[in-house]
């Protein structure tokens, strides 16, 4: 059901890209409006949205945090790791036992990034 539109073009061996006709994107275009119309698929994508970036926010966190220890504290820039820092910035870090979820922290910067 929720791939019939692919299903028909793997039939002819071609895939969604730059040699769908015209009919075919109409075809995909009139679905994906159906889709999206349903209040249910769009809390469901957008749960899904939030949830897929939340993730991905955790673990460039969790492999900053992995290489820091690695590396001289306050001589390099904590955002582009090849400049020298001039100073330091506040940032905000994920933090579970914050109320807000996050907590500020600060980190070395070399005034340019
Ligand atoms: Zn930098």
């Amino acid at each position: 059901m929720l791939r019939q539109g692919a299903d028909i073009e793997l039939g002819n061996g071609m895939s969604n890209d730059d040699t769908s006709t015209g009919a075919e994107r109409a075809t995909n275009t009139a679905y994906m409006r159906r889709w999206r119309s349903d209040e249910v698929n769009r809390v469901r994508e957008r749960a899904r949205r939030a949830a897929a970036y939340r993730e991905r926010k955790s673990r460039a966190v969790r492999k900053n945090h992995e290489n820091s220890p690695a590396e001289p504290i306050g001589r390099i820039c904590a955002i582009c790791r090849t400049r020298p820092s001039i100073g330091q910035v506040f940032r905000l870090r994920l933090c579970n036992s914050s109320s807000s979820g996050f907590e500020e922290v600060l980190i070395p910067y070399c005034g340019k990034c």
